[in-house]
């Protein structure tokens, strides 16, 4: 047997329908932006392997870093006990946050990273004794598929087995370009007819709902409408952290600061799963207390697990080399002048362009559903031509390694606009 078929006795894939979905490719190795599979086929991996990977596949820096401190010190419990990596990502954090940021909260993947801002909104009030139980969010947003984390996500596919079961969740629509109006005054309006605790939002760019986007301008009046009426601000940048915006972080590009952060994915380049919220002061001391029921009892066995923290370190040191920098600002020019080719062509009817992140949508008949026929078409012709692009409907995004080659990338340019003639 094959590793495909090993698998298909074994395993359960995420966000797959077995029965129809086609077998997954086995990979066997990666390097840079590259991956092959099993039969030594190379594949560009334009999406840095769910966004996680920026600085190329099996980066020896970070592999460096982690098999020193696996032989230093792999784990320790993190309730009564600290270690220098912690504080050393702690510290390093600090210094490139918005500044009101000042408390480190560690966890494992971007769901929890989510799933402790919101419950640090919701137990802030109840601390303070104030009844505020809702949380807003985005329509289409995503901030992971945990209980909380899918309560604020508003995309039907990820959710509609538990509608019912959910914390309360009000929506606001996204203020993209000449619809910001109509964002604010919903917002205005939840507040006033809810006991909001807090705002959760993608700060510039909806990653999986086809890395949709909105002005800095507008995200910095929606967080002024909430400072205004006491309601907790959350940057959930799991998806936009660490560079991908052409900043280090998205909220880089606003005037405002969120009251919290959810970072992860690009936290540690990809190598281990890892993932920090983070705190203004003010948050921190409403659960310093002399009271221990004030005092936030959320953990994970693996919370600030040593190894990934030296993974973390290592991976930040390298986002900020001038190499790295130069990289980023590269690959956004690249895009620019793609953009500029494509933005012509009769089958796309829009492109964006943040940073590293490119997108495009093609012209359909009829509505192109999230996992739909045309996306499978999509995604089957890149995966033919040795390139991996995961197609939301009828968007097409790029968000590659910042160290892709220009040629690989010029490559990744050309399956594109011929997977838009099939299309
Ligand atoms: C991926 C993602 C999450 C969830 O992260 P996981 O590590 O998959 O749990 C949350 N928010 C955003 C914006 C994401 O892109």
């Amino acid at each position: 047997m094959n590793l495909t078929e090993r698998d298909s006795q074994c395993l359960w894939h995420p966000y797959t329908q077995h029965k129809t979905a086609a077998p997954p490719v086995a990979i066997a190795r990666g390097e840079g932006a590259l991956l092959w599979d099993d039969q030594n086929k190379e594949y560009i991996d334009a999406i840095a392997s769910w966004w996680v990977n920026p600085f190329g596949h099996s980066n020896r820096c970070i592999a460096d870093a982690i098999y020193k401190q696996l032989t230093t010190l792999e784990h320790v419990l993190f309730g009564g006990f600290t270690h220098e990596p912690a504080i050393l990502v702690a510290e390093k954090l600090l210094q490139i946050l918005p500044d009101n940021q000042k408390k480190i909260f560690f966890s494992d993947n971007g769901s929890t990273a989510v799933e402790v801002a919101i419950k640090v909104a919701l137990q802030y009030f109840y601390n303070l004794g104030k009844k505020r139980t809702t949380i807003i969010a985005f329509e289409n947003a995503f901030h992971g598929d945990t209980f909380a984390a899918m309560a604020a996500s508003g995309i039907s596919f990820y959710t509609q087995a538990f509608q019912g079961m959910f914390i309360d969740v009000v929506r606001i629509p996204v203020p993209v370009k000449g619809e910001e109006q109509a964002s604010f005054d919903a917002l205005r309006e939840r507040i006033k007819t809810n006991n909001c605790a807090g705002f959760i939002f993608e700060p510039l760019v909806q990653g999986a709902a086809g890395m949709v986007m909105y002005e800095p301008e507008a995200l910095d009046q929606l967080i002024q409408i909430c400072k205004e009426n006491n309601v907790l601000t959350i940057a959930d940048e799991v998806m936009t952290g660490f560079g991908k915006t052409g900043k280090t972080f998205a909220c880089d590009y606003i005037k405002e600061q969120p009251d919290m952060m959810c970072l992860s994915k690009a936290l540690t380049g990809g190598t281990i799963p890892m993932a920090i919220t983070t705190f203004t002061q003010e948050l921190f001391d409403g659960f310093y207390s002399d009271d221990i029921n004030k005092a936030l009892f959320h953990g994970h066995t693996f919370t600030a697990n040593p190894t990934g923290c030296a993974a973390a370190l290592a991976s930040m040191e390298l986002l900020q080399t001038q190499e790295m920098q130069e990289n980023i600002a590269r690959v956004h020019r690249s895009h620019l002048d793609f953009q500029k080719k494509i933005q012509l062509h009769p089958k796309v009817t829009t492109t964006r362009v943040l940073g590293v992140i490119f997108a495009l949508e093609i012209k359909t008949e009829d509505h192109a559903s999230y996992y739909g026929t045309l996306r499978n078409k999509l995604y089957d012709f890149f995966i033919e031509n040795g390139v991996i692009l995961r197609p939301v409907g009828n968007i097409v995004y790029i968000l590659p390694p910042y160290i892709i080659t220009e040629k690989q990338l010029q490559k990744v340019y050309q399956v594109v606009e011929k997977a838009i003639e099939i299309a």
